[in-house]
């Protein structure tokens, strides 16, 4: 339980070419974090530094994948927590662990010498959710520590801080988030097109042995709706189809197959919960 609670402060080597489809968004991205990486020119035209993006969009499309890839895009320490890590019964410990996060990043990167941190936070909506007059003092608590790191002062010798989010519900966010000098850019992240699961399924298929029958063109036709999160497990579920059979390579029945078994096991899922 600890050690899930901690945040993790790590480099991360993880490219925007590792990240299947989503073009639109990636270009979105990386414009903003130009902003950063040119933050002199930025400076002299009087700009407001970037403070925050947030990630809109379906589970499972590479959300936090393009966190991870923004701090390798700007050389940065990358830190990330998930909103529900900071929920806990006594008031005031989500608070303390949301400054805890900052602190432990802030050393990292000095020690790293590293000058600019990503910290994310996905699911930012169980702790950014509207405010409703003091029912949830602890969940105020902790956004008010949130939003108290967003607004720190950045000084010449302490490291500049991007702060990224994800959500799947952001008509569920506090407005004080989206606020300018906040969350003030918003990137939306879609399920993937034909040609995005193409190329999630090429990223996938790169360290698996694929028969040369296999057209994952027909793969991406076939898999309609799926997100990245989806197709990475029809690639690990056709391989130990595969394995099953005792064949050396994967062949298009063992994707078929897979296919079918990742979407009825999301409809098991769903009427579980039901
Ligand atoms: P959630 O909202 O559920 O946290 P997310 O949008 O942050 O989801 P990720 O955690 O980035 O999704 O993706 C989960 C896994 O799915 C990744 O580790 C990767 O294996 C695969 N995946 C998702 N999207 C892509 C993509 N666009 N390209 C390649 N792999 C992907």
């Amino acid at each position: 339980q600890g050690d899930r609670k901690r945040s993790r402060a790590k480099i991360a080597h993880l490219t925007f070419d590792d990240i299947g489809g989503q073009d639109s968004a990636k270009k979105e991205l990386k414009e903003a974090l130009d902003f950063l990486i040119h933050k002199d020119e930025i400076a002299k035209l009087g700009i407001r530094p970037l403070k925050g993006i947030l990630l809109t969009g379906p589970p499972g499309t590479g959300k936090t994948l393009l966190a991870k890839a923004s701090a390798q895009y700007t050389n940065s320490i990358f830190v990330s927590a998930s909103g529900s890590e900071f929920v806990e019964k006594y008031v005031g410990v989500g608070a303390s662990r949301i400054r805890d996060m900052f602190k432990e990043a802030k050393l990292k990167a000095i020690k790293e010498k590293k000058e600019s941190i990503v910290v994310f936070i996905d699911e930012i909506d169980v702790i950014g959710g509207k405010r409703d007059g003091g029912q949830h003092r602890e969940y105020d608590q902790t956004l008010n520590q949130l939003l108290t790191e967003m607004d720190g002062i950045h000084t010449a010798d302490s490291p500049r801080i991007l702060m990224m989010a994800a959500t799947n519900r952001k008509e569920m966010l506090d407005s004080a988030l989206l606020r300018p000098g906040r969350f003030d850019r918003q990137i939306q992240v879609d399920l993937p097109d034909k040609k995005g699961r193409f190329h999630i399924l090429n990223i996938h298929a790169k360290n698996k042995p694929i028969s040369i029958e296999v057209d994952l063109n027909k793969v991406a036709a076939e898999s309609y709706g799926f997100s990245g999160a989806q197709l990475e497990s029809v690639m690990n579920e056709a391989a130990i189809y595969a394995m099953r059979e005792k064949e050396d390579n994967i062949h298009h029945k063992h994707l078929s197959l897979a296919i079918d078994k990742v979407m009825m096991g999301e409809k098991t899922d769903r009427e579980s919960t039901q």
